[in-house]
């Protein structure tokens, strides 16, 4: 893969249902207990990657037996019936936290010199808690290069358990790892969790999947666990598809208004990150829970405020799909997530903003206040994790020209991702079947005309400019002097008057090509289209316009949510204001730079806060910042989407 993955817009709804790949948690897990176990285990639908790689290569050191099947992501594993004895050997976790911080309190548990490490990510997180905990039973731990981090020399020689308190305020894997150890040390362990736990599900993952292998744990408590000395037995496992991995692409469908399907996963999920979904539900999507299955069908995302203290993997998709929100978002209870493969909250709150998202820092997570028009690509750092690839590529299905930097980093838990989520482009739709095929909106100086117009040349079809049918009427106001505050008169205007837009624009007869572009027709036109008797006049007569012609490329300020809300297409120009201004004013004699922008910004304000089909971003809508861009670059792109989503 090269260094930079560039996103192509889906241009359509996302479609589905992705090959999502198996739960890394319950994987993990379920490796390290099957190794542990007396006997042989089954498990089936695993994950391959990175993370679990690390964990099998772990697991094969300490000497047990494994069989993988990739092709049917299946592996038999002959445990070592918890004879767990080493000799000077090195683990490498590479950059798996579930990995090293499960296998750490095992390994003490064993008897021998072991030294635990991973890759210089996995090197600057977090051990300290675990390490404490672990000394507080007298095991022997070093760390070589910095206190409380890898590399850790052990010298093992067992366990005796007794009584342990741990902090989960940092990360739950400490507390899952000793869970997991406790069976091997003398007498047990009771784990005494001290302060807030994040991330609870996944202890309660531990949980099943200890007593899919035969061991019960006590909770005697919401903050005591008890587990006897003991021993796993051998178990068959069918691990359920990530659930985090899951959230992309539901996001996906709640960004596109789309609708995906993962199979296997299902409301008693053994995974806290289905929650995910329940949030999306709240944003607005429409969520079908079934008995082996979830869907989430996309519809106009909503505001809120959000904790996400238990499910942290999907703050970032969160994030994303909070991008396209119609209002204000918080995302709450994840101030742990900084040390994470990356410092999270500072990654999300760089790469949004790059990409024209204001999002503010707060002390447990961040607030997103969206505004789609400012939405622009942007190369996207990853920061070697490959949440940040993931998530933040969800915002090149809409945006063009978002860029991911190291895409390779998703091979930590998802190798495949980008391929999966590619096979999920909505199919092409015959032209024959497409009606008003593009729809163009955008503010003023935003391009629209130019590339409407050209767009349609290139694509040979027809070109419908609705501006101009609402010039058009203020033009007629103008020559008759009719008051444009007159609602009554404007909208009996309206009625009445003849319009024929061609190459030329005629009003009751006479040519007004050149006159609706004039200032005075400018400046009127916001309140006369502001008008809703006026809409409610000329939006059917443009959807017969259209359709009478078979279709083509409409523009306007409505064609995507009002006009034809099924167009095939739908794109939203912007550009910065001074942009447009500077474009505008190039195009008029008879104003100033100034008297442009404070126009265009009159303009913006009334045609996107009037009651009547205000302008906004369609549902859905491809949205296309053309600030830095030739409208031949533009119409070149449009048309190479346009091409993907409809064939003949
Ligand atoms: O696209 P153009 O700038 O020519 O449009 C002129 C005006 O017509 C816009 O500022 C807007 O007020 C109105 N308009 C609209 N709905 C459309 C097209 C144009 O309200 N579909």
């Amino acid at each position: 893969m090269t260094d930079v993955h560039v996103m192509q817009p889906f241009g359509g709804p996302i479609v589905g249902v992705p090959d999502v790949p198996g739960s890394k948690s319950q994987t993990n897990r379920a490796l390290l207990c099957a190794a542990l176990a007396e006997g042989t285990s089954r498990l089936s639908g695993i994950l391959f990657a990175d993370d679990t790689e690390a964990m099998l290569e772990a697991v094969i050191s300490l000497g047990a037996e494994i069989e993988a099947d990739r092709e049917s992501a299946s592996v038999e594993v002959k445990g070592i019936g918890g004879d767990l004895r080493f000799q000077d050997i090195v683990i490498d976790c590479r950059s798996s936290g579930t990995t090293s911080r499960f296998l750490l309190p095992v390994l003490v548990a064993g008897k021998g010199n072991v030294v635990i490490d991973g890759s210089d990510q996995l090197r600057s997180r977090p051990f300290d808690e675990q390490i404490r905990a672990l000394r507080s039973l007298g095991c022997s731990l070093t760390e070589t290069r910095a206190p409380g981090e890898l590399p850790i020399e052990v010298v093992a020689e067992g366990v005796n358990g007794a009584r342990v308190e741990i902090s989960g305020a940092t990360s739950s894997q400490f507390i899952s790892g000793l869970m997991l150890a406790a069976p091997l040390y003398t007498g047990g362990l009771t784990i005494e969790l001290t302060g807030t736990v994040v991330s609870r599900p996944y202890l309660d993952l531990t949980v099943n999947v200890m007593n899919d292998f035969g061991v019960v744990v006590e909770q005697p408590d919401e903050s005591t666990y008890v587990i006897q000395q003991g021993s796993y037995g051998c178990a068959d496992i069918e691990i359920e598809p990530d659930a985090s991995a899951a959230s992309y692409f539901f996001a996906a469908a709640a960004i596109t208004q789309g609708k995906v399907k993962v199979d296997g996963l299902h409301r008693d999920s053994c995974q806290g990150d289905t929650q995910f979904v329940e949030v999306l539900e709240k944003l607005g999507a429409k969520v079908t829970w079934g008995k082996n299955s979830i869907e989430v069908q996309g519809d106009r995302i909503n505001g809120g405020t959000f904790d996400l203290q238990d499910f942290s993997d999907t703050a970032q998709t969160l994030a994303s799909v909070a991008a396209f929100a119609e209002s204000e978002v918080e995302i709450k209870g994840i101030g742990f997530i900084r040390v994470k493969e990356t410092d999270r909250i500072t990654a999300i709150v760089s790469e949004l903003t790059k990409c024209g998202v204001e999002v503010t820092e707060t002390s447990d997570g961040v607030i997103i206040k969206p505004d789609k028009w400012r939405l622009k690509g942007a190369s996207i750092e990853t920061y070697h994790d490959h949440r940040m690839a993931m998530s933040m590529s969800l915002l090149g299905l809409r945006v063009p020209h978002i860029e991911i930097t190291n895409p390779g980093c998703v091979a930590k838990t998802f190798p495949n991702f980008f391929s999966v989520l590619e096979k999920l482009r909505p199919s092409a739709v015959p032209l024959a079947e497409a009606v008003a095929v593009a729809a163009i909106d955008g503010p003023a100086g935003s391009g629209k005309s130019t590339v409407a117009r050209a767009l349609a040349v290139e694509l040979n079809l027809p070109h419908f400019d609705t501006g101009a049918m609402y010039r058009a009427v203020a033009v007629a106001a103008l020559r008759q002097q009719i008051d444009a505050s007159d609602s009554g008169a404007i909208a009996a205007l309206a009625e009445t008057v003849d319009i024929k837009i061609s190459e030329k624009t005629i009003v009751d007869g006479i040519d007004a090509t050149e006159e609706i572009r004039g200032a005075e027709a400018s400046h009127l036109v916001s309140v006369v289209a502001a008008n809703p008797d006026v809409r409610r006049i000329l939006v059917p007569r443009q959807r017969e316009w259209a359709t009478e012609l078979g279709g083509g490329v409409m523009e306007g300020r409505d064609i995507g949510t009002e006009v034809f809300p099924d167009a095939i297409f739908k794109v939203f120009l912007t550009a910065d204001l001074q942009v447009r201004a500077k474009r505008r004013f190039q195009e008029t004699a008879d104003q100033t730079l100034d008297d442009v922008l404070q126009d265009l910004k009159r303009r913006d304000h009334v045609d996107s806060t009037r009651d009547d089909s205000p302008l906004e971003v369609a549902p859905g809508a491809v949205i296309f910042d053309t600030s830095n861009m030739s409208a031949e670059a533009v119409v070149s792109e449009l048309a190479e989407m346009f091409r993907l989503r409809v064939e003949g």
